[in-house]
Protein backbone atom coordinates (compact mmCIF):
# COMPACT_ATOMS: atom_id res chain seq x y z
CA UNK A 1 0.00 0.00 0.00
CA UNK A 2 0.86 4.05 -0.50
CA UNK A 3 3.24 4.72 2.76
CA UNK A 4 0.84 7.36 3.23
CA UNK A 5 -2.62 6.71 5.23
CA UNK A 6 -5.43 8.00 3.43
CA UNK A 7 -7.72 8.51 6.62
CA UNK A 8 -11.16 9.18 6.11
CA UNK A 9 -11.11 11.82 8.55
CA UNK A 10 -8.77 14.19 7.72
CA UNK A 11 -10.76 15.46 4.83
CA UNK A 12 -13.62 16.40 7.41
CA UNK A 13 -10.83 18.07 9.92
CA UNK A 14 -9.30 20.07 6.94
CA UNK A 15 -12.25 21.19 5.71
CA UNK A 16 -13.48 22.33 9.31
CA UNK A 17 -9.88 24.30 9.39
CA UNK A 18 -10.24 25.57 5.70
CA UNK A 19 -13.49 27.04 7.04
CA UNK A 20 -11.36 29.33 9.09
CA UNK A 21 -11.91 30.62 12.28
CA UNK A 22 -15.46 30.23 13.08
CA UNK A 23 -14.90 26.48 12.01
CA UNK A 24 -12.07 25.57 13.33
CA UNK A 25 -13.35 26.80 17.08
CA UNK A 26 -15.41 23.25 16.82
CA UNK A 27 -12.15 21.57 17.63
CA UNK A 28 -12.25 21.69 21.03
CA UNK A 29 -8.82 22.90 21.97
CA UNK A 30 -5.83 20.59 21.35
CA UNK A 31 -5.51 16.83 20.87
CA UNK A 32 -3.45 14.77 23.59
CA UNK A 33 -2.20 11.43 24.21
CA UNK A 34 -4.52 9.08 26.34
CA UNK A 35 -1.72 7.31 27.65
CA UNK A 36 -3.36 4.58 29.71
CA UNK A 37 -4.83 3.39 26.64
CA UNK A 38 -1.93 3.64 24.35
CA UNK A 39 0.18 0.69 23.50
CA UNK A 40 3.37 -0.09 21.10
CA UNK A 41 4.47 -4.10 21.57
CA UNK A 42 5.86 -6.22 19.28
CA UNK A 43 3.27 -8.33 17.20
CA UNK A 44 5.06 -11.11 15.67
CA UNK A 45 8.18 -10.23 13.86
CA UNK A 46 7.33 -6.58 13.45
CA UNK A 47 5.62 -3.98 15.64
CA UNK A 48 2.28 -2.58 16.11
CA UNK A 49 1.23 1.10 17.50
CA UNK A 50 -2.07 1.55 19.08
CA UNK A 51 -1.92 5.43 19.76
CA UNK A 52 -5.44 6.92 21.54
CA UNK A 53 -5.89 10.69 21.45
CA UNK A 54 -8.42 12.94 22.56
CA UNK A 55 -10.01 13.77 19.02
CA UNK A 56 -9.19 13.14 15.50
CA UNK A 57 -6.19 15.62 13.91
CA UNK A 58 -5.25 15.34 10.23
CA UNK A 59 -1.85 13.01 10.37
CA UNK A 60 0.35 11.05 7.83
CA UNK A 61 2.45 8.55 8.28
CA UNK A 62 5.80 7.25 6.52
CA UNK A 63 9.49 5.68 7.05
CA UNK A 64 12.27 7.25 7.18
CA UNK A 65 15.77 5.57 6.52
CA UNK A 66 19.09 6.28 8.32
CA UNK A 67 18.98 5.00 10.71
CA UNK A 68 14.93 3.65 9.79
CA UNK A 69 12.68 5.30 11.72
CA UNK A 70 8.89 5.71 11.55
CA UNK A 71 7.60 9.35 11.52
CA UNK A 72 3.68 10.39 12.27
CA UNK A 73 3.57 14.22 12.15
CA UNK A 74 -0.46 15.02 13.98
CA UNK A 75 -1.84 18.71 14.11
CA UNK A 76 -0.88 19.59 17.32
CA UNK A 77 -0.90 16.94 19.66
CA UNK A 78 0.51 16.80 23.45
CA UNK A 79 2.61 13.88 24.17
CA UNK A 80 2.76 14.03 27.57
CA UNK A 81 2.81 10.54 29.07
CA UNK A 82 4.24 9.27 26.21
CA UNK A 83 7.86 8.41 28.17
CA UNK A 84 5.34 6.14 30.08
CA UNK A 85 4.82 3.68 27.00
CA UNK A 86 6.45 0.39 26.97
CA UNK A 87 8.44 0.99 23.63
CA UNK A 88 7.45 -2.92 21.92
CA UNK A 89 11.00 -3.42 20.78
CA UNK A 90 11.62 -0.12 19.32
CA UNK A 91 14.89 1.25 19.90
CA UNK A 92 14.08 5.01 20.74
CA UNK A 93 11.08 7.23 21.10
CA UNK A 94 10.53 10.63 20.43
CA UNK A 95 7.73 13.39 20.51
CA UNK A 96 6.87 16.85 20.38
CA UNK A 97 6.36 20.02 18.26
CA UNK A 98 7.76 19.78 15.03
CA UNK A 99 6.47 22.98 13.55
CA UNK A 100 4.54 25.48 14.82
CA UNK A 101 0.92 23.56 14.39
CA UNK A 102 2.86 20.23 13.56
CA UNK A 103 3.49 17.45 16.21
CA UNK A 104 6.09 14.56 15.16
CA UNK A 105 6.67 11.59 16.89
CA UNK A 106 9.50 9.18 15.55
CA UNK A 107 10.25 6.02 16.73
CA UNK A 108 13.39 4.32 15.88
CA UNK A 109 13.07 0.35 13.85
CA UNK A 110 15.22 -2.31 14.97
CA UNK A 111 15.16 -3.23 11.30
CA UNK A 112 13.83 -2.11 7.79
CA UNK A 113 9.97 -2.21 8.44
CA UNK A 114 7.05 -0.95 6.33
CA UNK A 115 3.88 0.67 7.46
CA UNK A 116 1.73 -2.52 6.10
CA UNK A 117 -1.32 -0.79 7.92
CA UNK A 118 -2.44 2.88 8.96
CA UNK A 119 -5.70 3.98 10.09
CA UNK A 120 -7.68 6.47 12.26
CA UNK A 121 -10.92 5.98 13.75
CA UNK A 122 -13.06 7.58 16.36
CA UNK A 123 -15.47 5.91 18.83
CA UNK A 124 -15.07 8.32 21.99
CA UNK A 125 -11.30 8.50 21.78
CA UNK A 126 -9.61 8.40 18.54
CA UNK A 127 -7.59 5.29 17.95
CA UNK A 128 -4.08 5.69 15.22
CA UNK A 129 -2.90 2.45 14.34
CA UNK A 130 0.06 1.27 12.63
CA UNK A 131 1.47 -2.30 11.88
CA UNK A 132 4.67 -2.60 10.54
CA UNK A 133 6.01 -5.53 9.10
CA UNK A 134 10.13 -6.43 8.47
CA UNK A 135 11.02 -6.17 4.96
CA UNK A 136 14.17 -6.49 2.66
CA UNK A 137 16.71 -3.30 2.65
CA UNK A 138 16.17 -2.96 -0.54
CA UNK A 139 12.04 -2.46 -0.54
CA UNK A 140 12.81 0.22 2.52
CA UNK A 141 15.22 2.31 0.86
CA UNK A 142 12.60 2.48 -1.65
CA UNK A 143 9.66 3.28 0.19
CA UNK A 144 11.98 5.84 2.59
CA UNK A 145 13.15 7.66 -0.89
CA UNK A 146 9.00 8.20 -1.42
CA UNK A 147 9.05 12.14 -1.80
CA UNK A 148 6.65 13.94 0.38
CA UNK A 149 2.68 14.39 -1.50
CA UNK A 150 3.06 17.76 -1.71
CA UNK A 151 -0.05 18.13 0.34
CA UNK A 152 1.30 17.21 2.97
CA UNK A 153 4.37 18.82 3.29
CA UNK A 154 5.62 20.54 5.70
CA UNK A 155 7.67 24.14 5.72
CA UNK A 156 10.81 23.60 4.52
CA UNK A 157 13.34 24.70 6.80
CA UNK A 158 13.60 28.55 6.28
CA UNK A 159 16.41 29.53 3.57
CA UNK A 160 16.34 33.03 4.43
CA UNK A 161 18.73 35.25 2.19
CA UNK A 162 21.98 36.63 3.71
CA UNK A 163 20.81 40.25 5.12
CA UNK A 164 23.46 43.42 4.08
CA UNK A 165 26.21 44.45 6.68
CA UNK A 166 25.09 47.21 8.96
CA UNK A 167 27.47 50.31 9.07
CA UNK A 168 25.75 52.12 11.99
CA UNK A 169 28.06 50.92 14.81
CA UNK A 170 24.66 48.51 15.98
CA UNK A 171 25.72 45.36 16.86
CA UNK A 172 23.60 42.38 15.83
CA UNK A 173 23.64 39.18 17.85
CA UNK A 174 21.52 35.96 17.43
CA UNK A 175 21.37 34.05 20.42
CA UNK A 176 20.57 30.45 19.79
CA UNK A 177 18.46 28.61 22.65
CA UNK A 178 19.54 24.92 22.07
CA UNK A 179 17.14 22.26 21.36
CA UNK A 180 13.10 22.82 21.60
CA UNK A 181 10.05 20.84 20.41
CA UNK A 182 10.44 17.21 19.96
CA UNK A 183 14.26 17.78 20.42
CA UNK A 184 14.10 18.22 24.42
CA UNK A 185 18.03 18.42 24.85
CA UNK A 186 19.17 16.66 28.11
CA UNK A 187 16.44 15.89 30.61
CA UNK A 188 16.75 15.76 34.47
CA UNK A 189 13.50 14.85 36.48
CA UNK A 190 11.39 17.59 35.23
CA UNK A 191 14.16 19.82 34.19
CA UNK A 192 14.66 20.25 29.91
CA UNK A 193 17.86 21.81 28.32
CA UNK A 194 15.26 23.30 26.57
CA UNK A 195 13.59 25.27 28.65
CA UNK A 196 16.07 26.23 30.98
CA UNK A 197 18.22 27.80 27.81
CA UNK A 198 15.24 29.66 26.26
CA UNK A 199 14.32 31.19 29.54
CA UNK A 200 18.43 32.34 29.86
CA UNK A 201 18.47 33.33 26.16
CA UNK A 202 15.21 35.48 27.08
CA UNK A 203 16.99 37.42 29.86
CA UNK A 204 20.18 37.77 28.10
CA UNK A 205 18.11 39.75 25.32
CA UNK A 206 16.19 42.17 27.47
CA UNK A 207 19.44 42.83 29.01
CA UNK A 208 21.69 43.80 26.01
CA UNK A 209 18.61 44.88 24.22
CA UNK A 210 18.33 48.23 27.14
CA UNK A 211 21.90 48.84 25.25
CA UNK A 212 19.79 50.82 22.80
CA UNK A 213 22.87 50.05 19.96
CA UNK A 214 22.22 46.19 20.10
CA UNK A 215 19.85 43.99 18.11
CA UNK A 216 19.10 40.79 19.89
CA UNK A 217 17.18 37.88 17.71
CA UNK A 218 16.47 34.88 19.28
CA UNK A 219 17.08 31.28 16.56
CA UNK A 220 13.42 30.02 18.46
CA UNK A 221 11.28 32.30 20.46
CA UNK A 222 8.92 29.32 22.13
CA UNK A 223 9.55 25.61 22.56
CA UNK A 224 9.92 24.22 18.98
CA UNK A 225 12.08 22.28 17.01
CA UNK A 226 14.51 24.19 14.61
CA UNK A 227 17.01 22.60 11.96
CA UNK A 228 20.35 23.30 13.05
CA UNK A 229 20.47 24.51 9.19
CA UNK A 230 17.53 26.98 9.90
CA UNK A 231 19.66 28.75 13.10
CA UNK A 232 22.34 29.21 10.86
CA UNK A 233 19.82 30.72 8.56
CA UNK A 234 18.11 33.18 10.87
CA UNK A 235 21.82 34.16 12.24
CA UNK A 236 22.52 35.13 8.14
CA UNK A 237 18.83 36.99 7.36
CA UNK A 238 19.68 38.93 10.68
CA UNK A 239 22.81 40.19 9.88
CA UNK A 240 24.76 38.46 12.61
CA UNK A 241 27.23 40.14 13.82
CA UNK A 242 28.39 37.50 16.38
CA UNK A 243 25.97 34.25 17.19
CA UNK A 244 25.80 32.45 20.53
CA UNK A 245 24.20 28.87 21.12
CA UNK A 246 23.33 28.52 24.69
CA UNK A 247 23.29 24.56 26.06
CA UNK A 248 22.93 23.27 29.60
CA UNK A 249 23.64 19.39 27.75
CA UNK A 250 24.33 16.30 29.94
CA UNK A 251 27.86 14.52 30.17
CA UNK A 252 28.20 11.10 31.28
CA UNK A 253 31.98 11.10 31.20
CA UNK A 254 33.35 11.88 34.17
CA UNK A 255 32.68 14.69 36.54
CA UNK A 256 31.95 18.00 34.20
CA UNK A 257 31.57 21.31 36.19
CA UNK A 258 30.98 24.85 34.65
CA UNK A 259 30.32 27.03 31.80
CA UNK A 260 32.64 25.86 28.70
CA UNK A 261 33.02 27.63 25.43
CA UNK A 262 33.21 25.73 22.58
CA UNK A 263 34.34 26.88 19.10
CA UNK A 264 34.63 24.85 16.19
CA UNK A 265 36.61 21.95 14.66
CA UNK A 266 36.59 18.92 13.03
CA UNK A 267 38.77 17.65 15.91
CA UNK A 268 37.41 17.60 19.64
CA UNK A 269 39.59 18.51 22.07
CA UNK A 270 37.94 15.24 24.18
CA UNK A 271 35.63 12.90 24.35
CA UNK A 272 32.88 14.56 25.83
CA UNK A 273 32.93 17.41 23.42
CA UNK A 274 33.24 14.68 20.45
CA UNK A 275 29.76 13.25 21.93
CA UNK A 276 28.02 16.74 22.50
CA UNK A 277 28.45 17.46 18.68
CA UNK A 278 27.34 13.87 17.87
CA UNK A 279 24.19 14.24 20.20
CA UNK A 280 23.21 17.65 18.55
CA UNK A 281 23.38 15.81 15.25
CA UNK A 282 21.66 13.30 15.85
CA UNK A 283 18.87 14.66 17.52
CA UNK A 284 18.29 16.67 13.72
CA UNK A 285 18.52 14.28 12.07
CA UNK A 286 16.44 11.48 14.29
CA UNK A 287 13.87 14.68 13.75
CA UNK A 288 13.48 13.78 10.31
CA UNK A 289 15.76 16.95 8.57
CA UNK A 290 17.45 15.82 5.58
CA UNK A 291 21.28 16.40 6.01
CA UNK A 292 22.46 15.62 2.78
CA UNK A 293 24.64 18.45 1.45
CA UNK A 294 25.12 20.06 -1.60
CA UNK A 295 28.73 18.86 -3.08
CA UNK A 296 29.76 22.41 -4.61
CA UNK A 297 33.61 22.16 -5.23
CA UNK A 298 33.19 25.94 -5.98
CA UNK A 299 30.89 26.99 -2.58
CA UNK A 300 33.33 24.86 -0.34
CA UNK A 301 36.32 26.74 -1.47
CA UNK A 302 34.69 29.78 -0.81
CA UNK A 303 33.33 28.36 2.19
CA UNK A 304 36.99 27.72 3.47
CA UNK A 305 38.13 30.94 2.55
CA UNK A 306 35.16 33.13 4.66
CA UNK A 307 36.53 30.51 7.47
CA UNK A 308 40.50 31.29 7.64
CA UNK A 309 39.59 34.57 8.06
CA UNK A 310 36.62 34.18 10.73
CA UNK A 311 38.78 31.96 12.64
CA UNK A 312 41.27 34.11 14.83
CA UNK A 313 37.85 36.48 15.37
CA UNK A 314 36.41 33.49 16.68
CA UNK A 315 39.05 32.81 18.82
CA UNK A 316 39.09 36.41 19.96
CA UNK A 317 35.36 36.46 20.73
CA UNK A 318 36.01 32.63 22.51
CA UNK A 319 38.69 34.10 24.69
CA UNK A 320 36.73 37.26 25.56
CA UNK A 321 33.65 35.48 27.01
CA UNK A 322 35.58 33.49 29.25
CA UNK A 323 37.61 36.13 30.45
CA UNK A 324 34.28 37.73 30.72
CA UNK A 325 32.78 34.73 32.47
CA UNK A 326 36.04 34.62 35.05
CA UNK A 327 35.83 38.27 35.19
CA UNK A 328 32.31 37.60 37.28
CA UNK A 329 34.00 34.53 39.21
CA UNK A 330 31.18 32.28 37.48
CA UNK A 331 32.29 28.95 37.71
CA UNK A 332 33.82 27.69 35.12
CA UNK A 333 34.93 24.06 33.26
CA UNK A 334 38.31 23.01 34.60
CA UNK A 335 38.74 23.61 30.52
CA UNK A 336 36.96 26.48 29.88
CA UNK A 337 37.71 26.82 26.17
CA UNK A 338 37.30 23.90 23.98
CA UNK A 339 36.69 22.81 20.33
CA UNK A 340 34.42 20.11 18.85
CA UNK A 341 32.41 19.63 15.70
CA UNK A 342 29.04 21.73 16.29
CA UNK A 343 27.37 21.44 12.85
CA UNK A 344 25.05 24.90 14.66
CA UNK A 345 28.89 26.70 14.49
CA UNK A 346 29.67 26.23 10.44
CA UNK A 347 28.65 29.65 9.20
CA UNK A 348 31.66 30.85 7.76
CA UNK A 349 31.34 34.17 7.62
CA UNK A 350 29.85 34.69 11.24
CA UNK A 351 31.99 34.38 14.36
CA UNK A 352 30.04 31.31 16.33
CA UNK A 353 30.84 30.01 19.51
CA UNK A 354 28.56 27.67 21.46
CA UNK A 355 28.98 27.67 25.90
CA UNK A 356 27.49 25.18 27.69
CA UNK A 357 26.17 27.39 30.53
CA UNK A 358 27.19 24.65 32.45
CA UNK A 359 25.92 20.64 32.87
CA UNK A 360 22.47 19.24 33.72
CA UNK A 361 24.48 16.09 34.75
CA UNK A 362 26.14 18.35 38.02
CA UNK A 363 23.87 18.96 40.59
CA UNK A 364 25.90 21.46 41.22
CA UNK A 365 25.43 23.37 38.00
CA UNK A 366 21.77 22.29 38.03
CA UNK A 367 20.74 24.47 40.79
CA UNK A 368 23.15 27.67 39.42
CA UNK A 369 20.95 27.09 36.18
CA UNK A 370 17.59 27.39 37.85
CA UNK A 371 18.69 30.83 40.03
CA UNK A 372 17.50 33.58 38.73
CA UNK A 373 20.62 35.59 40.53
CA UNK A 374 23.04 33.31 38.86
CA UNK A 375 21.46 33.83 35.43
CA UNK A 376 21.87 37.74 35.75
CA UNK A 377 25.38 37.50 36.66
CA UNK A 378 26.39 35.25 33.78
CA UNK A 379 23.99 37.19 31.34
CA UNK A 380 25.93 40.76 32.77
CA UNK A 381 29.22 38.62 31.94
CA UNK A 382 27.97 37.73 28.32
CA UNK A 383 27.02 41.31 27.62
CA UNK A 384 30.39 42.79 28.99
CA UNK A 385 31.94 39.43 26.91
CA UNK A 386 30.15 40.17 23.46
CA UNK A 387 30.52 44.20 23.44
CA UNK A 388 34.29 44.14 24.43
CA UNK A 389 35.15 41.83 21.77
CA UNK A 390 32.68 43.95 19.19
CA UNK A 391 34.50 47.00 19.96
CA UNK A 392 38.02 45.33 19.88
CA UNK A 393 37.54 43.85 16.33
CA UNK A 394 35.64 47.22 15.23
CA UNK A 395 39.33 48.98 16.11
CA UNK A 396 41.02 46.11 14.51
CA UNK A 397 38.95 47.18 11.50
CA UNK A 398 39.86 50.05 11.59
CA UNK A 399 43.54 49.74 11.75
CA UNK A 400 43.57 47.49 8.32
ZN1 LIG B 1 22.46 21.00 24.19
Amino acid sequence: MDIWAKVKGIAVVLGLLAAGPSGAQELSGLARLVPEASRIEASGAGVAVDLAISQPVPWRVRVMDQPPRLVMDFREVDWQGIGTLDKGGLAGLLAGTFRPGWSRLVAELPGPMAVVQAGMATEGVTRVTVRLEPVSAEAFAAKAAQPEPQEWALPKPADLPKAEPRHDGTLVVVLDPGHGGIDPGAERGPVKEADLVLTFARELKELMMRDGDTIVVLTREEDVFVPLETRISVARAAGADVFLSLHADAIAEGEAVGATVYTLSEEASDAAGKTLAERHDRADLLAGVDLTEQDDMVARVLMDMARTETEPRVARLAEALVAAIQGQELRMHRHPRQEAGFSVLKSPDIPSVLLELGFLSSERDLKRLQDKAWRAKMAAALREGLRGWAKDEAARAGLR
